[in-house]
């Protein structure tokens, strides 16, 4: 069955996400939009992921644990976990591999934690928004040892992505989908890039505000709708 899917979305954890990104605003523009799947993929977090996965809960969205890892090599990933435990033990080493800086929040923004009634019951010190200290096959292996899938995110962009930072997608890490922003035009992708024919691809919304949500018109044949069958998808399965 066809699902139609973001999984690509930034909450107010993100120093450079809007405060509109609440765990309702999301959930309430994700079902406004008519999505059945969406990732939270904050920057090196799962912090929020938790009170979105509620609300999605209440709403009959299904709602990803994630969040987009930027590498040693400045590339940005996307990181989808099977369930909570495992996004909070990816955050753990993740938290290990960053440098160990405070937020500027008046310089980069706000790093919110809410719980699902929206309400905020935290801020996130540490700096979030910088590279980890793993290289990209050290963080892709790590995702799929904790049962997740790794994507590599918005490789049609110029900054932080596969193919502007190494130039290739590297054969031996085994990715099977790819991210395009979601105002890419796959076809016109293909021309300029013939030689990834052979990959899926996945247009996310990378929503930092509310509004972005809806230039997302990503969709995936699944068997069922659930986080197993989705990452099994991804990994090649
Ligand atoms: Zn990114
Ligand atoms: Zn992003």
């Amino acid at each position: 069955m066809k699902y139609y899917i973001d999984l690509h979305i930034h909450s107010a954890l993100s120093p450079c996400a809007e405060e509109e990104m609440t765990p309702n605003n999301i959930v309430n523009m994700a079902a406004v939009h008519g999505l059945d799947i969406i990732a939270i993929t904050d920057h090196h977090t799962a912090g929020n992921c938790e009170a979105v996965m509620h609300c999605g809960m209440l709403r009959d969205i299904l709602v990803v644990p994630g969040m987009e890892i930027e590498t040693a090599e400045e590339v940005h990933l996307v990181c989808l976990l099977p369930d909570l435990k495992q996004a909070r033990l990816l955050q753990t080493y993740v938290y290990a591999a960053l440098p160990q800086r405070k937020n500027r929040e008046d310089i980069l923004g706000k790093q919110l934690l809410f719980n699902a009634a929206d309400e905020i019951i935290g801020a996130e010190s540490r700096l979030l928004l910088t590279a980890v200290q793993f290289s990209l096959e050290e963080t892709v292996r790590l995702v799929r040892t904790l049962g997740g899938a790794a994507i590599p995110a918005h490789i049609d962009r110029r900054a932080n992505s596969l193919l502007s930072n190494l130039g290739f997608i590297p054969p031996d890490l085994d990715f099977h989908y790819l991210e395009l922003s979601a105002a890419c035009r796959v076809k016109e992708f293909l021309v300029l890039h013939p030689h990834l024919q052979a990959y899926r691809f996945i247009q996310s919304s990378d929503a930092h505000r509310l509004e972005e949500m809806v230039k997302c018109t990503g969709s995936i044949e699944l068997e069922e709708k659930s986080i197993p069958c989705l990452l099994n998808k991804l990994n090649g399965g």
